[in-house]
C-alpha cells in the first residue's frame, strides 16, 4: 500500500491543554515525523533550548522576517509574535519528512490555507476551570499572563469545530492513543498529489 509522505499535522490548543507532551510523543513514536521549530520573541523560558523549542530572536530581527516574507503564517499575542518559517517546511517535505506543528488556531488555519492537505488536531482541556489549574500548577506564567492565556483559550476554543479532529484531553493516555490513531489513520489514506 502506498503510504501518504510528507504531511503536515498541525496541533493546537490553549495553553496547559497538554499539547506540548502529546506532540513530544507523536515526534517519538513516528520516525520521519520533525518538529516546526517556530521563531518567537518571547523569552526563553529555563527549560527551553534555542534552536530546539523555539528560534528565539529580537523583535528587529523577527519584523525582518515579515518584511523578508520568510513566515507561512505569523500573529502577535501576549506582546510577543509567534511565526512559522516557509523555509523549514519545505524542505522538509523535499526530504520526505512529515512535519509536526503546535501553534495556535489562527496559525493552524492559515498554515491549512498554505498547505491543503494539513491533518489540523485540536487538543482541548476538559475545562476553563481545570486549564487555570494546570496553568498556575506549571508556575511558569505572571498573574498577568496567566489571565492573557485563560482570556485567549476562551477564544481559541470558538474555533475548534473548524479543526480536522478534536481530541479532549481528559485523560492524558487516552489522548495519546487517540492522536496516535487519528495519524495511523491519516498516514494510511490514498497518497494524494500536493501538500
Ligand atoms: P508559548 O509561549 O506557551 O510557547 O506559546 C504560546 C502560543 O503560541 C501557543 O498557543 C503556541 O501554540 C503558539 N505558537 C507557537 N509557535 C507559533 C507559531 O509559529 N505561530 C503561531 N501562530 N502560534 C504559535
Amino acid at each position: 500500500m502506498a503510504v501518504n509522505k510528507a504531511q503536515l499535522f498541525v496541533f493546537s490548543a490553549p495553553s496547559g491543554s497538554g499539547k506540548t507532551t502529546i506532540v513530544r510523543e507523536v515526534l517519538k513514536c513516528f520516525p520521519g515525523f520533525v518538529f516546526s521549530i517556530s521563531a518567537t520573541t518571547r523569552k526563553r523560558r529555563s527549560t527551553e533550548k534555542n534552536g530546539v523549542d523555539y528560534f528565539f530572536m529580537s523583535e528587529d530581527e523577527f519584523k525582518q522576517k515579515i518584511d523578508n516574507g520568510e513566515f507561512v503564517e505569523w500573529e502577535k499575542f501576549y506582546d510577543y509574535y509567534y511565526g512559522t518559517i516557509k523555509r523549514l517546511i519545505d524542505e522538509n517535505i523535499e526530504k520526505d519528512l512529515c512535519t509536526v506543528f503546535e501553534v495556535d488556531v489562527k496559525g493552524a488555519l492559515n498554515i491549512k490555507e498554505a498547505y491543503p492537505n494539513s491533518v489540523l488536531i485540536f487538543i482541548a482541556p476538559p475545562s476553563i476551570e481545570e486549564l487555570r489549574k494546570r496553568l498556575i500548577e506549571r508556575n511558569t506564567e505572571t498573574e498577568e499572563d496567566l489571565r492573557k492565556r485563560i482570556e485567549r483559550a476562551e477564544m481559541e476554543l470558538d474555533f475548534k469545530d473548524r479543526f480536522d479532529y478534536v481530541v479532549s484531553n481528559i485523560d492524558l493516555e487516552l489522548a495519546k492513543k487517540e492522536v496516535k490513531k487519528i495519524i495511523e489513520k491519516e498516514r494510511s489514506k490514498e497518497v494524494v498529489s500536493g501538500n
